[in-house]
C-alpha cells in the first residue's frame, strides 16, 4: 500500500462533511484537517478534483414554500461559498487550486470548462467544482458522477458525515443494520438505498464509474481509500 491506485480522482465533499460540529456553515478547523489530505494526495501525484455540496447552508429539496428552481439557485450558491473556503484552505498550506463554476461568476472563479479544467489537473493543480452542474433540480453527487464522466476520473470518492458506508437500513435507528463492502448498482437503484440519488447513481452506472462511499469524521480515509485500503463500500457496475 505504498503507491495510490488511482491517478485522477473526484472527490465530492458533502456540505455536511465542511461544517464539523456546528449546526450550520463552515468550521475552518475541519476544512484545514480535509486540505491537509488533499495535499497529501497531490504530493503522491494523483489529479484532484472536488466537487462540494451545499447542505451546510441550503438544499433547495428542504424548502417547503419556495419555488423549487429559485431554492436550488441559492443551494447552488451555497456551494460556491464552499468551494471557496476550500480553496483558500488548499492555498494557505501551498497547493494551487483553481474554482470552477458552472454558474458564470467571473470575478469570482473561472467558468467551467471541460478541456480547462483537465489541463489544470494535468499540471497539478487541484480543481474544485462549484455551483453544482448549473441546473436546478440537481444535486452535487450527480454533480459529481457528471464532471467524473467528463474528465475521465477512475473512481468518485463520496466522503459523508455521519456514516461510514452504505448500510442494508438506516444504522442510526437499527442497531442490527447490515454494511456492505460492495454493491451493484442495479442494488442500490431497486433497493431505493439512500446513499445517493437515482440519477447519480443511473450517471455512475451507464459510464462505469465506481464510487467509494466511507465517512469523513477521519479525513485521512480518504488517502487510506486511494491507498487501496477497502474501507466503506464500493459501488460498482
Ligand atoms: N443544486 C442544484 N443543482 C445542482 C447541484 C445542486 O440545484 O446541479 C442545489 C440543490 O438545491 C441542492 C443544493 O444545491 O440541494 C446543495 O447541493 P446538495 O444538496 O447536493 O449538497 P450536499 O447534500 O452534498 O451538501
Amino acid at each position: 500500500m505504498d503507491k495510490p491506485i488511482y491517478k485522477r480522482v473526484v472527490l465530492k465533499l458533502s456540505g455536511e462533511a465542511l461544517k464539523g460540529d456546528k449546526s450550520f456553515g463552515l468550521d475552518e478547523e475541519t476544512i484545514m484537517k480535509i486540505a491537509e489530505e488533499v495535499k497529501g494526495l497531490q504530493e503522491s501525484g494523483v489529479e484532484v478534483a472536488i466537487v462540494v455540496g451545499g447542505g451546510n447552508f441550503w438544499r433547495g429539496r428542504s424548502s417547503k414554500e419556495m419555488d423549487r428552481t429559485t431554492a436550488d439557485y441559492m443551494g447552488m450558491l451555497a456551494t460556491v461559498i464552499n468551494a471557496l473556503a476550500m480553496q483558500d484552505a488548499l492555498e494557505n498550506i501551498g497547493v494551487l487550486t483553481r474554482v470552477q463554476t458552472a454558474i458564470e461568476m467571473r470575478q469570482i472563479a473561472e467558468p467551467y470548462i471541460r478541456r480547462k479544467a483537465v489541463r489544470h489537473l494535468e499540471k497539478g493543480r487541484v480543481v474544485i467544482f462549484a455551483a453544482g452542474t448549473g441546473n436546478p433540480y440537481f444535486t452535487t453527487d450527480t454533480t459529481a458522477a457528471l464532471r467524473a464522466a467528463e474528465i475521465e476520473s477512475e473512481v468518485i470518492l463520496l466522503a459523508k458525515k455521519g456514516v461510514d458506508g452504505v448500510y442494508d437500513s438506516d444504522p442510526q435507528e437499527n442497531p442490527d443494520a447490515k454494511k456492505f463492502n460492495e454493491l451493484k448498482y442495479k442494488d442500490v437503484l431497486n433497493l431505493e438505498l439512500k446513499v445517493m440519488d437515482s440519477t447519480a447513481a443511473s450517471l455512475c452506472k451507464d459510464n462505469n464509474i465506481p464510487i467509494i462511499v466511507f465517512g469523513i469524521e477521519q479525513p485521512e480515509n480518504i488517502k487510506k481509500v486511494i491507498f487501496g485500503a477497502e474501507i466503506g463500500t464500493k459501488l460498482k457496475e
